[in-house]
């Protein structure tokens, strides 16, 4: 009896490879490795989830311009995109969301808009 199932700790009667004494307890123990897994994906998604709901806003306004400030206010955090694009060494790169697209006018305010087919074409490794 010194094989025992590595969830729930019951002896193993089996195979010399069992490591579960059931099926349940295999599921159980690989959903609890999974979703500690995820856990780090589930937080950093449902920032880039909210980020999105905040600019899709944006999109359904004009103009299409926000203050930085009540945008981090309601929860909106810059450093959750996707992708940046900096198209020229001098000029302001514009930052994705999926779909969505922002880029700073000044320090305080950003204007949104949904990606272009010539924003898509940047080819931001070739610089
Ligand atoms: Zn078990």
């Amino acid at each position: 009896m010194d094989r025992v199932c590595i969830q729930c700790d019951e002896p193993l009667y089996g195979r010399s490879d069992q490591r579960f004494c059931s099926a349940a307890c295999r599921s159980h123990y690989h959903n609890q490795k999974r979703e500690a897994e995820n856990k780090t994906f589930y937080a950093h998604h449902k920032k880039l989830i909210t980020n999105y709901r905040l600019l899709t806003k944006i999109l359904s306004e004009r103009p299409h311009v926000a203050v930085v400030k009540q945008l981090t206010d309601f929860g909106f955090k810059s450093k959750y995109i996707t992708e940046i694009c900096a198209q020229k060494p001098q000029e302001e790169p514009i930052y994705f969301l999926y779909d969505i697209g922002f880029r700073y006018l000044d320090q305080k305010h950003i204007e949104v808009f949904k990606r272009s087919a010539r924003a898509n074409s940047v080819d931001y490794s070739s610089k």
